[in-house]
């Protein structure tokens, strides 16, 4: 097992992985931009490095400064965490190279899934079930592309093969508005990601987000972890997560979740990941792979026992996975909300020194954050300053958690969305379980509607 490892990340999932550290007696290394000085896990570390200034181009982007800060340290390993480098091929090579353990997949997988059009076709291979389209890059031909989205059928979604966090994506309704589209969004993709290539896809009108959660050693051991549901989102930004899914048979996701742990094996994915999938009337659609621990891994943790985190860590020091599939049993229910510094209406950021901050407790609550009465919330980085996971036996004991969870909290010197979140709390559809993808977008437009 590794003594020591470098944590490459900052805020929340910094803490997250400190913990998991500590938890299996690794020392961890931390490293932080000048913005982040005062941070609590910094405070809490073993050892700190400052890694440069502010802006992440200069700090938690920047490469070398993180490998130095792994030799001057003796680290053996490094924590890439979610964002930043988490999704670098280069980055995972350089490490590598550079003689630490990246912990994650190897280079050659983040790359193969960091491109959507070679994610998607070695999906294909391994039998996951794809958004019907052009089933790779679109030709430069007009007369071709127009034969590609006739026989995909309108609407269709042209996206970008590097994009990325919702980037890079536009809807096209008729043929009439098919070039003009492609050649924008080509456009945008060359400026943005630095790859040209766009793809087409059936654009499906009302899907949830469904999501499988992986985890594979390097002897071609995988596993899933169930599924999450992530459908709460605002401009393709999960807003709530929550495992299981309402309403799905086990049997389909079970079905579906076999298939993601061949599509590992065969593949010979390690470390833990995402299968990213739109479901619509009773099929799923892959759409991504996340190589990295997500935000939202918490509500499977809470359902399955498991820690992913610690079996990020185990599988990347050469370990085998420390269970089977049988062993693996989904028990209860668990949602998660997002706590923004933001204005819980305009949604604008709200950064800026916390005056007071009480986080809930109790039976099922867990709180995942690095804030702290007294803490500035920096205004360089996402606005995400934690995550409060409920779980209870049944959903809606988990939903009753929350609630009191919520109202438990107080954040004061900055705005929150967990005002939104109370609200969210108590709406009937929501309540009921099962909303699409369109679902939180469309109560907006209501709420700033009746408001006025
Ligand atoms: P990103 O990597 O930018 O997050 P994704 O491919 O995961 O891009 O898509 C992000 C979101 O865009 C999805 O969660 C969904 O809301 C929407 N989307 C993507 N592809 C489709 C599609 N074929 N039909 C309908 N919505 C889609």
């Amino acid at each position: 097992m590794f003594k020591k490892i470098l944590v490459a990340n900052r805020g929340e999932i910094a803490l997250r992985i400190q913990r998991a550290c500590r938890e299996l007696g690794i020392k961890a290394v931390m490293v932080y931009s000048e913005a982040d000085r005062d941070a609590k896990y910094v405070k809490l570390a073993d050892e700190a490095v400052c890694i440069g200034p502010a802006a992440s181009s200069a700090s938690y982007l920047n490469m070398p400064a993180l490998i130095s800060a792994a030799e001057v340290t003796d680290a053996e390993a490094i924590h890439p965490g979610y964002g930043f480098l988490s999704e670098n091929a280069d980055f995972a090579e350089r490490v590598e190279q550079s003689g630490f353990q990246f912990i994650g997949p190897t280079a050659e997988s983040i790359r193969m899934m960091g491109d959507k059009v070679s994610a998607k076709q070695a999906m294909i291979r391994a039998g996951v079930p794809c958004v019907p389209g052009s089933d790779g890059e679109l030709p430069d031909d007009p007369v071709l592309i127009r034969r590609i989205g006739r026989t995909v059928g309108y609407p269709v979604i042209i996206k970008a093969a590097g994009g990325g966090g919702g980037r890079g994506m536009r809807v096209v309704h008729t043929e009439a508005a098919l070039i003009n589209a492609v050649q924008m969004t080509k456009a945008e993709a060359a400026a943005a990601f630095g790859n040209p290539a766009v793809y087409m896809e059936k654009f499906l009108l009302n899907p949830r987000h469904i999501e499988i959660q992986v985890l594979a050693d390097k002897f071609k051991n995988a596993v899933y972890l169930g599924e999450r549901d992530c459908s709460m989102q605002r401009r393709h930004q999960k807003v709530i997560e929550e495992a299981p899914a309402p309403g799905i048979p086990r049997k389909l996701i079970e079905k579906i979740g076999e298939r993601c742990a061949a599509a590992c094996k065969k593949m010979g994915y390690r470390g833990a990941g995402t299968f990213e999938f739109l479901y619509e009337n009773g099929e799923f659609y892959f759409i991504e792979m996340n190589t990295r621990v997500q935000v939202e891994h918490p509500v499977t943790e809470l359902v399955t026992g498991i820690d992913i985190v610690k079996t990020q860590i185990l599988v990347a020091a050469g370990e085998k996975l420390p269970f089977t599939q049988r062993q693996i049993q989904i028990k209860g229910h668990a949602i998660e909300c997002r706590v923004n510094a933001e204005d819980p209406f305009k949604f604008t950021p709200s950064p800026g020194r916390i005056t007071m901050w009480h986080p809930p407790g109790g039976p099922g609550v867990r709180v995942d954050s690095h804030i702290y009465t007294n803490y500035f919330v920096p205004p360089n980085y996402d606005s995400m300053v934690g995550k409060i996971i409920a779980y209870g036996d049944t959903r809606d004991q988990a939903l009753a958690r929350m609630r009191t969870a919520l109202l438990e909290t107080v954040v004061e010197g900055i705005q929150t969305n967990i005002p939104l979140h109370r609200e969210l709390m108590i709406d009937t559809h929501f309540m009921t379980g099962g909303t699409n993808i369109h679902y939180l977008e469309e109560w907006l437009v209501q709420r700033k509607k009746l408001s006025a």
